[in-house]
């Protein structure tokens, strides 16, 4: 399995990555939205972490959170 996506990591930095949706503070946050309502969430429904499409070496937590996020089509 792919190791979790580090906070502290440079490209989870850029991109305001966190693994908790729920104390976001960020100005593109909207809410109700977490990597599991993401588009580029590829996780099973249900899994607390999952691949995504834009950290191919890492898995995000369902119930994370980026200023990429993306409403699931
Ligand atoms: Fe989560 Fe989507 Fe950001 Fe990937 S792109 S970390 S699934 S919010």
């Amino acid at each position: 399995a792919l190791p979790k996506l580090p906070a502290t990591d440079a490209a989870a930095k850029a991109l305001a990555y966190t693994e908790n949706a729920a104390a976001v503070k960020h100005a593109a946050f909207k809410a109700g939205s977490s990597c599991t309502n993401c588009n580029f969430f590829k996780g099973a429904k249900g899994q607390a972490y999952g691949p995504c499409t834009l950290f191919p070496k890492n898995t995000v937590a369902a119930k994370g959170w980026c200023s990429a996020w993306a409403k699931k089509l």
